[in-house]
């Protein structure tokens, strides 16, 4: 039968025709930036994670920019991040004028932790980046003990929660990425900044605007990074279902260990307080090759993301040349992510069980 490696579309057939609705109902109002929708969404929002403030933006990556900026990070700084994540959680820190400080992660997690930050501090340190990987959600409070405020990248991470707080609301500031493969996805490009500090969140609003409050007066060099109604109405339809659908990540993720996925291949482990609503659910395993030919010889859907891990991309070389990082590249090498989805069924899995048991002679 085969199996995909995610499933965003099915969730959203039942919702078709309220999305049909708010759609409409933007073209109707001819509000297309900055109007009720996207006031309305960043109230919800908000509210959801259990953060004051929300500020939409562009997109996950011009929300780091924008909410290192708001946090103070600026030339001279250092900024310390893990090198096994998407590209843009480091990218985005290059035009705040800081630099990039890479630190390494726990090999179960896949997650920064208060020591692999702590071995990166330098002087200079005036942020950290704990990216919530793969919907996981690394130690925040464990890292800010260390001095340094956090700012998550919750760009994988909606509807995950750590404890009673979701992420969102564990760190000075978090960030999101609305991009549709998500797990709250809009229909374009779409992000958002999240805050409990009044301050981080004025600045954020003043820095999406071209650094205006107005657009006649100027009080800084800024952006044009503005999440837009279409998007912020397509959000608000999808947000009250965020929980159910993060519920059917955990349950998938259940399912997969219940199954005995964890005596053929090395399975993610929910950081310490954790409930991942898994964005992607990535295995591990020293002989990667073998267990991509069985998944791809069965029609299921793999993906290596991060193989060559950013410091080691070549436009990071001022910052990654000579890091080393043992744990992730392990990582690197042996990560592939199996198919996850809010609605991923106890067939599918047998079917993936089925097929990465061939690589260990064993029959399901
Ligand atoms: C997707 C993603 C981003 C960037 O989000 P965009 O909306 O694509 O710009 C940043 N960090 C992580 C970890 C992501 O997965």
């Amino acid at each position: 039968m085969g199996v995909p490696l995610f499933d965003t579309s099915t969730p959203l057939i039942a919702l078709r025709a309220e999305l049909r609705a708010a759609i409409e109902e933007v073209l109707a109002s001819e509000r297309y930036i900055l109007g009720p929708q996207v006031s309305a969404f960043e109230a919800e929002f908000a509210a959801y994670c259990g953060a004051s403030h929300a500020v939409g933006v562009a997109n996950g990556t011009d929300a780091i920019t924008i909410a290192l900026r708001a946090m103070g990070v600026g030339p001279g700084d250092d900024v310390v991040v893990p090198s096994f994540t998407f590209y843009a959680s480091v990218e985005a820190i290059v035009p705040t004028g800081a630099r990039p400080v890479f630190c390494d992660i726990d090999p179960d997690t896949y997650c920064v932790t208060a020591d692999t930050v702590r071995a990166a501090l330098t002087p200079a340190t005036k942020a950290v980046i704990a990216v919530h990987l793969f919907g996981n959600v690394a130690p925040v409070a464990e890292i800010e003990a260390l001095g340094v405020p956090v700012l998550e990248d919750a760009a994988q991470a909606a509807g995950s929660t750590a404890g009673e707080r979701r992420a969102g609301a564990l760190g000075a500031a978090a960030t999101f990425s609305f991009f549709p493969s998500k797990n709250l996805g809009c229909f374009g490009d779409g992000g958002a900044i999240t805050t409990d500090d009044a301050d981080i969140a004025e600045r954020a609003r003043t820095l999406r605007f071209h650094g205006s409050h107005d657009k006649v007066g100027y009080v800084q060099i800024g952006y044009n990074s503005r999440l837009d109604e279409l998007q912020a109405a397509i959000l608000r339809v999808q947000l009250p279902h965020l929980d159910e659908w993060a519920d059917g990540r955990r349950r998938a993720g259940r399912l997969y260990r219940e199954a005995g996925l964890g005596e053929l291949v090395g399975l993610p482990q929910a950081a310490d307080g954790a409930s991942p609503a898994w964005h992607l659910y990535v295995v591990s395993d020293p002989e990667v090759d073998r267990l991509e030919g069985a998944l791809s010889a069965a029609g299921i859907g793999f993906k290596a993301y991060y193989r060559t891990p950013v410091h080691r991309q070549e436009p990071m070389r001022e910052w990654g040349a000579g890091v080393e990082l043992p744990a992730t590249e392990l990582a690197a090498r042996r990560h592939l992510a199996i198919p996850m989805s809010p609605v991923l069924e106890r067939g599918q899995v047998d079917e993936v069980l089925a097929a990465v048991a061939t690589i260990r002679g064993a029959a399901v």
